[in-house]
């Protein structure tokens, strides 16, 4: 196991050193690790020696006791981001990092009900609920590993939708779109794309419709939305792979289809990204 880890480590850095400047494995201090490509959206990963302390930032970042971290950098996370590092018994180092610009697509839909584009006032407190109930499960940390495990897709099939869009409803400019879509029949099994625990399970919220969240550790979260039917309850673990759901067109959809989406904590982060290519539809 052990043997195996350094093996992907070490591969990791050499494509990383082939793939130029913005993928550099810039080390912040000697035997700290990190891999992963400075950009927004992106989710990075890192090594320290045991008992060191890592800051993104102003925020302390949890270790895995192997020394492990993830963090995440937001959709619109600013263009340098700061990583300081303390080794056992030594003083604090800090290093600085570009973070590159993503541009990101205008998505344009018209023709929705107007009461899905603007909530009527009946509907207001309904979804303040679950904007509250989806801000306290992103602050569950279950502590568990999933987080470090190699990410499948949920699904698969076209892509119909790609993080960061900003969406234009009916003329009105509105929240970015923050998921990746996936186009899959209603019905279709929704997979545990990496090893977690069930911190929300709505079958019905009012723009998500039904909703289901894992917590994959360290502030690593992954939501499922628009399902016709959730598989799991809160608190159950998942493996990589376990059915979690159907896939359905709950909620505010415009189609059947799976919006899966990212995060780490409050940042947003493209999922898109923590996966292989899409494979291609079988002829
Ligand atoms: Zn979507």
């Amino acid at each position: 196991m052990r043997m195996l880890r350094r093996a992907m480590w070490a591969s990791m850095f050499l494509l990383a050193a082939s793939a130029g400047a913005a993928r550099a494995a810039q080390s912040v201090a000697p035997g700290v690790e990190l891999r992963g490509t400075w950009e927004q959206g992106a989710v990075l990963y890192g090594r320290a020696p045991v008992g060191s302390k890592v800051w993104l930032g102003e925020r302390e970042l949890k270790l895995t006791p192997g020394g492990d971290f993830v963090f995440g950098l937001d959709r619109d996370a600013p263009a340098e981001a700061e990583l300081k590092v303390q080794l056992p018994g030594q003083a604090p180092k800090t290093q600085r990092y570009p973070v590159a610009r993503r541009e990101y697509d205008i998505q344009r839909i018209e023709g929705l009900p107007p009461k899905m584009v603007t909530p009527p006032p009946e509907v207001l407190e309904r979804i303040k609920a679950d904007q509250r109930a989806v801000a306290a499960a992103r602050k569950i940390d279950s502590g568990g590993l999933g987080f470090l495990e190699s990410f499948v897709w949920p699904a698969t099939g076209r892509i119909s939708g790609v993080f960061g869009s900003q969406r234009i409803l009916n003329g009105e400019p509105k929240q970015p779109h923050y998921g990746v879509d996936v186009a899959v029949p209603i019905g279709t099994e929704v997979r545990a794309p990496a090893g977690g625990v069930v911190v929300l399970a709505n079958p019905d919220m009012y723009y998500t419709g039904g909703t289901l969240m894992i917590d994959h550790g360290y502030g690593l979260q992954s939501a499922f939305l628009h399902l016709s039917k959730l598989l799991v309850d809160v608190g159950q673990s998942v493996k990589q792979g376990d059915v979690i759901a159907l896939s359905g067109m709950t909620g505010r959809a415009t189609g059947p289809h799976l919006d899966w989406r990212t995060n780490w904590y409050d940042a947003r982060v493209d999922a898109q990204k923590l996966v292989p290519p899409m494979p291609a539809a079988a002829p």
